[in-house]
């Protein structure tokens, strides 16, 4: 399936001044001498395209600070006179998209909550037909593609074609170093369905935390992003939200300046063979995998079928914690990753249980037709 979205490309909606591009600002625009001095000090970088700041700010919990309103529009607008950085925002309603392009902000982004509701998005999408403005559209909070997509669709349907998404990580019951997992794999999915939909990295809210920002963007820029939000405040200790993983407008620069820029490709000939035969030895290797899962499973469907005629359960206990033992010292033996390891046994022990459950319950209804044919 390919994802039919009528995109232009982002060179032509943003004037990149340094690659990769690099939107920054303030969580939230909290006084106008804030957002002034970040927005002053970022444009001396010389290395950010766009200013962001959030005017109305979509808060878990009732009672925190939920954005100072419409006279941060004002700031914004005195920010991109005085540094000529175009502006971003969030926008979480048609109100908002209302006041933010009456205002001359130039890009409006949809927020991680926002996305996740259907009739939110369709609010903007309906208020935005016939405007000419770029949007971003975030992951919705919960690992659903299909929001995501179904967002971005809502909003190009209403017209707009400077469209792209932006990758913030979503939220995981577990406990992880990260305030959002990033699940790389949803965005590689969204790059794969539609690759010419521009997909920037927003390794702040992923990582919740300052340290963590310079490696969660070298990956995502390694994964052909194509871009990064990074917050910024002028002084992150005192932020009115998000304080742990905003960085100064220095520590920004410093962070863009450490990235290894590598190419999506490479037309030096060597190179090219050279990955044309590694990858002609995967694909040989991919094919014997295959073959050898076919046989396994093969071997399977014979085992279900005696388990069947026997009466035995499909799954014994004991049996599934000697192959996870067995294959994990042979894994960590030939350098696998223990937890990759577990995690593709499971799938295979899942897809195997799936087919004896097949098996039994075929072999049940088959002894039902031949019990009652028989009668
Ligand atoms: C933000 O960008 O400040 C924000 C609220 O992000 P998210 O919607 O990703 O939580
Ligand atoms: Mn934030």
């Amino acid at each position: 399936m390919k994802l039919n979205l009528n995109i232009q490309p982002l060179s032509s909606w943003v004037n990149i001044k340094n690659e990769p591009l690099i939107i920054s600002g303030p969580c939230s625009a909290e006084t106008e001498e804030q957002l002034l001095a970040t927005a002053h000090l970022l444009a001396a970088t010389g290395k950010v395209s766009v200013l962001r700041a959030g005017i109305w700010k979509p808060r878990t919990r009732p009672g925190e600070f939920e954005g100072i309103g419409s006279i941060g529009l004002e700031w914004l607008k005195k920010a991109k006179q005085e540094t000529g950085l175009p502006t971003a925002v969030e926008v979480a309603t048609a109100k908002h998209v209302e006041e933010a392009l009456a205002s001359g902000v130039d890009i409006l982004w949809i927020g991680a909550r926002s996305t996740a509701n259907p009739f939110t998005v369709q609010e903007i999408a309906d208020v935005l037909k016939g405007v000419d403005i770029p949007v971003l559209v975030k992951n919705p909070v919960n690992p659903d593609l299909s929001l995501w997509i179904g967002a971005l669709e809502r909003i190009n349907n209403a017209g707009i074609t400077k469209l792209g998404a932006i990758h913030r990580g979503f939220s995981s019951y577990e406990k992880s170093a990260f305030r959002n997992e990033p699940m790389w794999e949803l965005a590689i999915q969204l790059k794969t369905l539609c690759p010419e939909l521009p997909i920037i990295n927003d390794p702040s809210h992923i990582c919740g935390n300052r340290e963590l920002i310079p490696y969660i963007s070298q990956k995502a820029l390694d994964l052909d992003m194509q871009g990064l939000m990074i917050e910024s405040h002028i002084d992150p200790s005192v932020a009115w939200t998000d304080a742990k993983q905003q960085v100064t407008p220095a520590a920004l620069a410093e962070i863009v300046e450490r990235f290894s820029l590598r190419k999506p490709e490479s037309k030096n000939e060597e190179f090219v063979d050279k990955l044309a035969d590694l990858r002609k030895q995967i694909d040989k290797i991919d094919d014997l995998m295959i073959q050898k899962l076919g046989e396994r499973m093969a071997i399977i469907e014979k085992i279900g079928e005696y388990k069947r005629d026997n009466n035995v359960t499909i799954l014994q206990v004991n049996r599934w914690d000697e192959i996870i033992n067995k294959r994990s010292a042979f894994a960590k033996a030939v350098k696998l990753d223990l937890n990759f390891t577990e995690k593709f046994l499971e799938l295979i022990h899942n897809e195997s249980i799936r087919k004896q459950t097949e098996i039994m319950n075929l072999g049940e209804e088959l002894s039902n037709i031949e019990e009652a044919s028989a009668k």
